[in-house]
């Protein structure tokens, strides 16, 4: 009895080898294909990433030629603007960095006149 129930436990053990086996096969091509998904969304990874650089650096230069502020200080900055603005401003429009461009419907701006003041005072002394 005692011999038959030893047999029983090592065919078990070898059944369980078996499994084992068979399970450890299908971890490694698992592994395996894990490695090749890594090693494609590595590939992918650096492509993007030099896509996006020339995204970003045309971006960048798009900025650098539109740069919507500037042609605004440049026309503050010009004197020969001011009659321009001047005239601008008894249309009914902003010429004060604040509101610049945009309708003054009909009332009177403390910035813009406080802009006039001072080129006024720019040019007579
Ligand atoms: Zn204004």
């Amino acid at each position: 009895m005692k011999d038959r129930n030893f047999l029983d436990t090592v065919m078990e053990f070898e059944q369980q080898l078996e499994l084992m086996q068979k399970q450890f096969e299908v971890l490694k091509n698992s592994v395996a294909s894990m490695m090749e998904e890594h090693q494609a969304l590595q590939m992918d990874n650096h492509h993007l990433r030099t896509r996006l650089e020339k995204v970003l650096a045309s971006n960048e230069s798009i900025e650098i030629q539109e740069k919507p502020d500037r042609t605004k200080k440049e026309l503050f900055d010009i004197g020969e603007g001011y009659d321009n603005l001047a005239r601008l401003y008894q249309e009914g429009y902003h010429v004060c960095s604040l509101n610049f461009g945009s309708s003054r419907k009909g009332e009177e701006c403390l910035f813009c006149l406080t802009f006039f003041d001072k080129k006024g005072e720019k040019q007579n002394g």
